[in-house]
Formats: C-alpha cells, structure tokens, sequence
C-alpha cells in the first residue's frame, strides 16, 4: 500500500521552500542533497517525510518552513537571479532580510520593469511557469515605429523564435508616442527575452518593456522597488485559475 509520508526527493524540497521543482531536479543530479547523510543524485528517489533527514548544500531542509508570496515592482537594473551578478544587483536585495529563503518565479530581464513574484513555495512557482497552467501575461512596449495590421496578426498566429514557434499572443495599439508606438501584449508563454525576440521578428526593436499583470494580479498602487505579500485569495487564485 502506498504510503503518504513517502514523497517523491524533489518534489519535498520543493514544499519545503528550496527552489522550484524543477531547479531542486538539478540540485540532486549535481549532488548537492542529502538523505541520512547520503548523496542522492536519483531523481525518483522516494523520502519519508516524517523521518527522513534531508540536507541541501548541508543545510537541514525542514517542511516547518513557512511559505511565503509577494509582488513586486521591479525597477530596471535589478536581475532576477538569487545572487547578484557583474556588479548588478540582485532583486532580492529590494526585499531586506525576511528570515526565508524565496526565489523568483520566473524571470524579468535587467532592463525590464513590473510586475515579478517571488515565494519559497516549488508548487506555486511550478503552477505558474509550466506550460499546462501558464498565465497570461499583459506587458506594455514601446516599440520603434508603428506595427502594420498584417504585422500585428503574426503575434496570433506565431512567430519562429529561437527555432520554436510561439503560442497565440495579442498585441494592440495604445499610444503614439513621436517616432515610436506603445503596444500592449499579451502572451502566456515565459520563454526566454519572449516579447523583444518577437517584436524584432515582426521589425520593431523595443526600447522599454514593463509587466503590467500575471493572470489576474496587477501591480496595483505598488512603485518601482515596492512589495507587498500576495493574499489568500489572491495565491488561491493564481495557484487555480489558467488564464
Ligand atoms: N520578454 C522579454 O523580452 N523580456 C522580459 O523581461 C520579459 C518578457
């Protein structure tokens, strides 16, 4: 029979708050975890929960350990990444010392702004990046000149970016601004610097791009910098709904 207290290794360090699912899976194939004392590089590797000790880079790994969400505006400048990088710094230093490890969910590029989450929780930040369950997320751009409507529709259609086609993605008209035009965009994807590889497909360098919303989660009254602990009701949402 199966037994509850047996969960996958990945899978507990994830609820435990070390990273998400995905980045605990290589956590143990570069053997950097832990169980009773032993190396574990086994992906499938089952723990018991209730008596198993876990290490990660030997730090005792507890499921004691409060979870945590929260919104930020990011300023440009910042990276999302744990550890700042070639003299910039990391997003996490905007938060202060909240006694927890969190990570981002997703990325932002360094010279985009808006909207970015950060938890210790594996599930909530494999919910929200997987393809299955993936947001929508609403970015504002300011582009090089005006799109064309022809041009404009190959954001429904797809664009061939990095060998790969793109899903369904919106894109309208908000604003002419002299030589330049800004563009919502709507995309749920998360692939990688996504919106400015698709506007240069279409023939449109961005200059400035912020992220207005994920699902139904906007910045609010929050200003560049600022923070604030997501609600109840507002991670249930993210955690159930798709778009
Ligand atoms: N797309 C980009 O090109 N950059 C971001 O930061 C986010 C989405």
């Amino acid at each position: 029979m199966e037994n509850k207290n047996e969960v996958r290794l990945q899978k507990y360090l994830a609820d435990c708050g070390v990273a998400s699912r995905r980045k605990c899976e290589e956590y143990i194939l570069e053997g950097r975890v832990k169980v009773n004392n032993k190396v574990v590089t086994e992906l499938g590797t089952k723990v018991n929960v209730k008596k198993a000790n876990v290490t990660f880079d030997g730090q005792v790994v507890s499921i004691e350990n409060k979870k945590i969400y929260i919104i930020l505006n990011k300023p440009k400048g910042y990276i999302s990444a744990s550890k700042s990088q070639f003299g910039n710094p990391s997003v996490l230093e905007l938060l202060g010392d909240l006694g927890k490890r969190v990570f981002t969910v997703g990325r932002l590029d360094m010279d985009t702004t808006g909207a970015l989450l950060l938890t210790n929780d594996g599930d909530f930040s494999y919910k929200l990046t997987h393809p299955k369950y993936e947001k929508n997320k609403v970015y504002i751009a300011e582009i090089i000149g005006k799109p064309t409507s022809e041009e404009m529709s190959k954001f429904m259609k797809g664009i061939v970016i990095d060998g790969k086609k793109t899903s369904p993605a919106k894109i309208r008209v908000m604003k002419e601004k002299n030589k330049n035009v800004l563009v919502e965009i709507i995309i749920h994807e998360g692939r990688n610097r996504q919106i400015k590889k698709m506007c240069e497909e279409i023939g449109h360098k961005v200059v400035s791009l912020h992220r207005q919303s994920i699902g139904n989660l906007d910045l609010g009254n929050l200003k560049e910098g600022e923070w604030r602990y997501l609600k109840k009701n507002e991670i249930e949402d993210l955690m159930k709904n798709k778009r």
